[in-house]
């Protein structure tokens, strides 16, 4: 069996004890003999400000480069908050997109039936929903130049965002979200404001051809991204696929993670192109941040990062069967009861970060028999 480099990165906050019970994970994923790692841990965010004096040094970077794959936790948190803007926690990481290219940010919004009633929908609206989000995570306005705040003559400021993508920019997550969709419901969802923006119109033109040149047995629909955001609580389980740039992906996955239940259940992936020896650059992280209102407690939830861990394997290892099975261990561990607070329910079996952690080594272990 190939054995997979991952570079770990807890971070801040709840981070490192999300990490840890991916630790856990891994270690039986390697006794059992279904997939075997070598790990390396560093430091990134806020804790690498306290030792480095920025948020990613240049060692990490190199380090990061070099590994199959990076798994992190979660930067930032308030004893960071009076930094310099230009060497914040969040800085770190998206200097680590940026650099490593990781320009398709994949976010699922699954629904366990154990938890539908932990939405703030409907059961029957959410109850077996699976929509992947795919924003495209290195472009548009967040990177957009110019991008400032100048004062006018009259004492007054004017800010400056630049929202700008390329056809190439365009044409690569389109590519990602069609191969996608093929390996799904073959459905996708192009969101853009092309009503009102350029940027939209050339969003909506490209999406459209490579979809006529590569992709026509796929199903495409465009549609408008504030008219989206009302399909995403009005109907959610509509969608399939969905694709869209930085900014909206943003808000619209922000939006369907609270159709899950809670922030602690949602796992991502981004991931650079495709080279030569058909690998790719990948980050996997869970969509939350470092919860410093719970930090220090065992309260967190360790699933969107075990969830990113299977992701990991389904998309940077292609483990498809490991993957399967530690997200089937995952519904088990829901299913058996286990619940950390933020999902819990009135009768609910509460349990800590490592308790959770140990129901879904459990759950494989009875998987695995
Ligand atoms: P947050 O995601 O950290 O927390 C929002 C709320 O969700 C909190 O009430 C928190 O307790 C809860 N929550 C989050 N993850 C949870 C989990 N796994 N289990 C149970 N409850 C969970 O967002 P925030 O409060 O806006 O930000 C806190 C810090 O995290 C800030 O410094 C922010 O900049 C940073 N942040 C980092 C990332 C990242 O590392 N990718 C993302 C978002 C925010």
């Amino acid at each position: 069996m190939p054995s997979y480099n991952l570079l770990l990165l807890p971070g801040d906050g709840i981070g490192p004890e999300v990490m840890a019970e991916v630790g856990k994970v891994v270690a039986f994923l390697g006794q059992a003999g279904l997939a075997s790692f070598e790990t390396e841990t560093d430091l990134v965010g806020g804790s690498a400000i306290d030792a480095h004096g920025k948020p990613l040094a240049d060692a990490t970077l190199k380090r990061a480069d070099a590994a199959d794959a990076i798994l992190l936790g979660a930067v930032g948190g308030p004893k960071w908050n009076g930094v310099a803007y230009d060497i914040r926690p969040e800085a770190g990481l998206l200097r680590l997109r940026k650099d490593l290219g990781l320009f398709a940010n994949l976010r699922p919004a699954i629904c366990y039936p154990a938890l539908a009633d932990a939405s703030a929908l409907k059961r029957e609206l959410v109850e077996g929903l699976d929509i992947m989000i795919v924003r495209e995570l290195t472009g548009g306005v967040y990177f957009g130049e110019p991008k400032e705040i100048t004062t006018l003559p009259d004492g007054s400021k004017r800010a400056v965002d630049t929202q700008v993508y390329t056809t190439g920019e365009i044409a690569r997550i389109a590519h990602v979200a069609f191969d996608l969709a093929r390996k799904r419901g073959n459905r996708v969802a192009s969101a853009d404001k092309n009503n009102v923006m350029k940027s939209g119109v050339l969003w909506k033109e490209v999406v459209g051809e490579v979809h006529a040149a590569h992709y026509a047995d796929v199903e495409l629909e465009h549609v408008l991204a504030d008219n989206c955001a009302m399909q995403l609580v009005r109907r959610p389980k509509q969608f399939d696929v969905l694709v869209t740039d930085n900014l909206f992906g943003d808000i619209l996955s922000d939006a369907a993670a609270m159709l899950t239940g809670s922030l602690g259940m949602l796992p991502s992936a981004s991931l650079g192109e495709v080279d030569d020896r058909g690998t790719r650059k990948a980050l996997y992280e869970p969509v939350h941040g470092s919860a410093p209102d719970i930090a220090g407690q065992d309260a967190a939830n360790p699933l969107a990062m075990i969830g990113s861990l299977a992701m990991c394997l389904r998309y940077s290892f292609g483990l498809g069967e490991a993957a399967d099975l530690l997200d089937g261990a995952i519904t088990d561990a829901l299913a058996g009861g286990a619940r950390t607070r933020d999902i819990a329910s009135e009768g609910s079996r509460v349990v800590g970060t490592k308790g959770m952690g140990d129901a879904v080594v459990a759950a494989l272990k009875a998987r695995v028999g």
